[in-house]
């Protein structure tokens, strides 16, 4: 599976939390992220990850491309809900496009904990069926 990982400032050391609590599942996936939060999944774990720009600075426009040709299978974007974001129309962008291809997006750490145990029992198998049947733009 593509597996996307983003985390707005203050999330990010929860996100490398649940990465490190969760490493082994994602050992056996292609996985992507914005700059920053990539760097620090990276410095904290054996992961390699295909790190994009840094969301502020188009990383999540990056991520949503992805996603509009429906190249993602899972996204776990813990956003601030607390905070401001400089860049609040891409974040805003992303999760209309997930909704647009339905692809699984968690904004928080108890979903993303339940989607990464959906992705152990292979609950998104039907996400390779999604690539198969796959449409270009006619
Ligand atoms: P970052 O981007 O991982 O580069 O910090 C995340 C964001 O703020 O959208």
């Amino acid at each position: 599976m593509h597996i996307a990982f983003i985390a707005h400032d203050r999330k990010k050391e929860e996100m490398v939390n649940f990465v490190i609590a969760y490493e082994a599942t994602f050992k056996g996936h292609q996985l992507y992220s914005t700059g920053t939060t990539g760097m620090r999944i990276m410095e904290q774990t054996e992961l390699q990850i295909h790190r994009f720009m840094s969301g502020p600075l188009g990383g999540d426009q990056q991520i949503g491309a992805m996603v509009a040709k429906n190249e993602l299978d899972l996204i776990i974007f813990l956003r601030d809900p607390l905070m401001a974001q400089p860049h609040e129309p891409d974040i805003i962008a992303l999760l209309r496009l997930c909704d647009v291809q339905g692809i699984p997006v968690a904004t928080n750490v108890a979903t993303a904990e339940l989607l990464v145990r959906a992705l152990q029992r292979g609950d998104f198998a039907w996400r390779e069926l999604v690539h198969k049947y796959k449409q270009g733009p006619e």
